[in-house]
């Protein structure tokens, strides 16, 4: 059984992700999609949000786990008994900070092998941050987010 962890901040989860996830699941036997709890980011969907609507629009999907992790990926990873991180790549910026993501982790843990994926040129452009600017000011953010996470969303930004 061959399992990968997706992990990501999902503030909120956009097509990319999904993408990314849905890609995976070609390559893997199951995926453990892993929503970080990380203190020093302003997140404005709150991890159980976040992991409410991972869950719900992946339910159809029994090869997908929905968790969250607190401090270190690869301690997660390691308690979980995984031994592959499924990270997605969109442009050069994020080439460079994965790439230095992924030594960090290899030289903690050796045993696990970090997997990049290219994004689909339709979602080259898609980012947690751009949706949630979109969103704030109005905009059509319907290509780049499913509509649970826009009506969520709407919800949280355009009281
Ligand atoms: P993090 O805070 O860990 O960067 P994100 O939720 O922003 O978490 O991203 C999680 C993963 O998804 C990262 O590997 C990121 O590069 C990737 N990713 C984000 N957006 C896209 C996209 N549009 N296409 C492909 N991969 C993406």
């Amino acid at each position: 059984m061959h399992v990968a962890m997706c992990p990501g901040s999902f503030d909120p989860p956009t097509n990319g992700h999904l993408n990314i996830i849905e890609r995976g699941l070609k390559i893997f036997d199951r995926l453990i999609v892993a929503v970080a709890v990380n203190s020093a980011k302003h997140p404005v969907l709150t991890v159980a949000e976040r992991m409410d609507l991972l869950r719900e629009i992946f339910a159809q999907e029994p090869r997908i786990e929905v968790e969250h992790f607190e401090g270190l990926l690869v301690t997660y990873a390691t308690q979980r008994g995984v031994r592959a991180i499924l990270r997605g790549i969109r442009t050069m910026s994020d080439y460079e900070f994965e790439s230095q993501l992924a030594l960090a982790n290899k030289a903690m843990h050796p045993e696990i092998e970090t997997v990049f994926m290219m994004t689909e040129g339709r979602y080259a452009h898609v980012s947690s941050t751009i949706i949630k600017d979109v969103i704030r000011y109005g905009g059509n953010a319907a290509e780049m987010i499913h509509p649970r996470v826009e009506a969520a969303l709407q919800k949280k930004l355009r009281r």
